[in-house]
């Protein structure tokens, strides 16, 4: 905790303001101080007033002390001249005594509050209440005399001013027996002297029938074992001893009872070690069991996926039997195509597949033709064939079926020194005679592919599959 003074406001007067001259424009005309919640009147000058100055002169119905008029009127100024306010800047109110600080109002609130070695703070120690510069605080408190100190003999805190009166009842303090036995015990723990260990305190003989009742305690045990005493102490001093032998005889009972329950716990020890070595061993076998299914299930694997792979081998074998290449040849083709102007068909000899017979359509002058790339039409094909040049004709191809054939169709055609290859699927073949493209390659390349052999024959490669589905 600091000991601070609460600065409620700052009280300021121009002359305490770097800028005299702007700050006058802020003093109340009926204080004099410079107004730090600012209210207007309307009276000739619109002089600035704190509020509770305006407000008394309002009431009064007095006039405004400088421009000496009435106002019947107080508001807030401008904010701009708040404004204005807030920024100035002040020296410390202190400056007089040494402080060399400026700041703006708020700036300066701050400081005397938290900083200011010249402001006037109070000594926060209960009960002192001493005012004085913050800079002295420091060495006062070490001297203060409502300073905390802990007391040597209880550890409790309280104020130096406090400590004699404290000793005067503290728990700690060390006193001295009543008895005058030498002993100096703490305040607090006289009691337990007195009853337990002052030599000097009076205590009674344990023998109840013994004719001496009170004596010092230093004198007990002599005065119970003297061999004087009578008889009375003798028979006490026996019962005593059967007492202590029978305390004895207890306590070697739980010793040995002791003992037994150790042994008990021993033995339950070694059986459980036992029964986790059995567990840790049918833990092996256990896992054995489980690398012998494994390797089992893996060799099944192995089986499975032999057989498997035999499967695929045949299946493969199969499929090649219902495969078949056949090279189709039409020969003197360049001589027949000419002939065939006009659209007239070649039809290819018949070839054999999967027990039918089939054989191969060719128009070398189908009646479609590629569009020049100059067009501006965005089809690709169309039938005006007399105006396209000979060069851009096409050749229609169809692979057509003699007989009742049943069975999907996958086949391929290719132009043998060529370059065309197209691929077909000729499903449900028992729907169609016959299966192809009216725009199968250029007539250009099935003539350059005839030019190149010696007898001028055109040679077209035939691959046919049969595909599975059956049609009935
Ligand atoms: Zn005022
Ligand atoms: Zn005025
Ligand atoms: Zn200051
Ligand atoms: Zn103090
Ligand atoms: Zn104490
Ligand atoms: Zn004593
Ligand atoms: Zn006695």
């Amino acid at each position: 905790m600091t000991s601070v003074e609460a600065v409620v406001a700052v009280t300021l007067s121009s002359s305490d303001a770097v800028d005299t001259h702007a700050a006058e424009e802020f003093a109340c005309p009926q204080c004099l101080q410079i107004v730090s919640d600012p209210f207007s009147a309307n009276c000739a000058g619109c002089h600035m007033f704190c509020r509770p100055c305006g407000e008394s002169l309002l009431d009064g119905n007095l006039p405004c002390p400088s421009c000496r008029e009435g106002f019947t009127h107080l508001g807030h100024p401008p904010a701009q001249v708040t404004k204005l306010l807030e920024t100035m800047r002040w020296h410390c109110v202190h400056r007089d005594t040494g402080c060399s600080f400026i700041g703006r109002r708020k700036e300066l609130t701050n400081h005397l509050r938290m900083e200011c070695k010249k402001q006037i703070v109070t000594c926060n120690f209960p009960e002192c209440g001493v005012k004085l510069k913050r800079e002295e605080l420091g060495i006062h408190k070490n001297s203060c005399r409502y300073r905390p100190v802990l007391c040597d003999f209880c550890r409790k805190s309280i104020s130096f001013a406090a400590e004699e009166k404290h000793l005067e009842d503290c728990v700690g303090y060390p006193v001295e027996c009543p008895n005058m036995c030498g002993e100096k015990p703490a305040r607090g723990k006289m009691d337990h002297h007195l009853a337990r260990e002052c030599l000097e305190a009076l205590v009674r003989c344990p023998v109840e029938t013994c004719g001496v009742l009170m004596l010092p305690r230093k004198e007990l045990e002599g005065h119970v074992t003297d061999p004087e005493a009578t008889s009375e102490h003798i028979s006490w001093m026996l019962k005593e001893l059967g007492r202590l032998g029978e305390e004895r005889d207890i306590l070697s009972k739980e010793v040995e009872e002791l003992r037994s329950d150790l042994d008990t716990r021993l033995v339950e020890k070694r059986n459980m070690q036992t029964e986790m070595l059995r567990l840790r061993d049918e833990e092996q076998k256990r896992t054995a069991d489980v690398d012998s299914a494994h390797r089992e299930a893996e060799m099944r694997i192995q089986r499975l996926e032999k057989a498997n792979e035999e499967l695929r081998e045949q299946l493969q074998r199969e499929r090649e039997k219902d495969a078949r290449t056949v090279i189709v040849r039409f020969s003197d083709f360049e001589a027949r195509s000419l002939v065939a102007k006009g659209g007239e068909e070649m039809e290819s000899t018949d070839f054999d597949f999967q027990g039918s017979r089939f054989f191969l359509r060719l128009q070398p002058d189908a009646p479609f033709t590629q569009m020049p790339l100059s067009s501006s039409s965005s089809s690709a094909t169309t039938e005006s064939q007399e105006a396209q040049p000979e060069n851009l004709k096409f050749a229609s191809l169809f692979l057509c079926r003699r007989d009742d054939y049943r069975q999907d169709l996958r086949f391929s055609v290719t132009v043998v020194r060529g370059e065309t290859e197209k691929h077909f699927r000729w499903k449900n073949p028992r729907s169609r005679a016959s299966w192809g493209e009216l725009c199968f390659c250029l007539k250009e390349e099935l003539m350059e592919a005839a030019r190149r052999t010696e007898g001028k024959f055109l040679e077209l490669r035939v691959r046919m599959s049969a595909d599975g589905n059956l049609w009935s």
